[in-house]
């Protein structure tokens, strides 16, 4: 189980999220990457190896541009490391973007009925069956919220989740069980991480989601939900 770093605001998204990646190095990685938004498109970066193999292939995250985006080391758990089964995983219409900790238990099974329903997977990994999965619900019911809730309905396993949609271009959505996540306060910018040492630089107000919630991370706020969607109220910590 690895790192997980993610921005919204009105500065350069990509040098925070390598910056909030480096604090998390000491964890042990073996890849990393950033996704982020702008213009309504979703643009990846991925390198194998060290987090500077990353800095160095983006310019310091100057040729990602974009004031929103998620990052990610990665510890290989399904997949080799390489590239390819580097997060973030991004579903086949290039819509939805995924960084994820953990190991989804189904992920075969999932794979196998996506495939069937005509999905072409590019890695070996569990977690692109959940970028596969919002794109496919997405598809059904035309809303992002509605299908981040199908496709948790449909996992089993442990997972800190950093979604993005393009068509939602102001929000990344964090879900989490059994991983650890949390999120961070700033002004006119909000931040997401899977270790609260990645903020610190930025921000000492945080809360720690429990089991089961989801949060809407956007430059005004941050908005978080029960297991069973109701809007919610956390106790924030210094
Ligand atoms: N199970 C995922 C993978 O192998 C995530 C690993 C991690 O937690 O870094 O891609």
């Amino acid at each position: 189980m690895c790192g997980i770093v993610g921005y919204v605001g009105r500065n350069e998204a990509a040098p925070i999220l390598l910056e909030g990646l480096s604090r998390l190095e000491y964890r042990g990685y073996d890849s990393a990457g950033i996704c982020v938004e702008q213009n309504g498109v979703l643009e990846v970066a991925k390198a194998k190896g060290r987090l500077q193999n990353l800095i160095a292939k983006t310019d310091g995250g100057a040729k990602l541009p974009g004031t929103l985006g998620i990052g990610h080391t990665r510890w290989a758990t399904h997949g080799e490391p390489n590239e390819r089964n580097a997060h973030p995983q991004v579903s086949g219409d290039g819509k939805f973007a995924v960084v994820h900790n953990g190991i989804i238990e189904n992920y075969a099974r999932l794979k196998q009925e996506l495939i069937r329903k005509g999905c072409t997977f590019v890695s070996e990994t569990d977690t692109e069956v959940v970028a596969q999965l919002l794109a496919y619900s997405y598809r059904q019911c035309g809303d992002v919220f509605e299908a981040v809730n199908q496709m948790l309905s449909q996992l089993e396993g442990t997972y800190a989740l950093g979604i993005v949609c393009a068509d939602t271009p102001d929000r990344v959505i964090a879900a989490r069980k059994d991983a650890p996540l949390l999120l961070g306060y700033g002004q006119s910018e909000n931040f997401l991480a899977s270790d609260v040492t990645a903020l610190l630089r930025h921000t000492r107000d945080v809360v720690y989601m429990d089991d089961g919630e989801l949060a809407i991370i956007t430059a005004e706020g941050i908005r978080i939900y029960d297991e069973r969607r109701r809007p919610i109220e956390k106790e924030h910590q210094h």
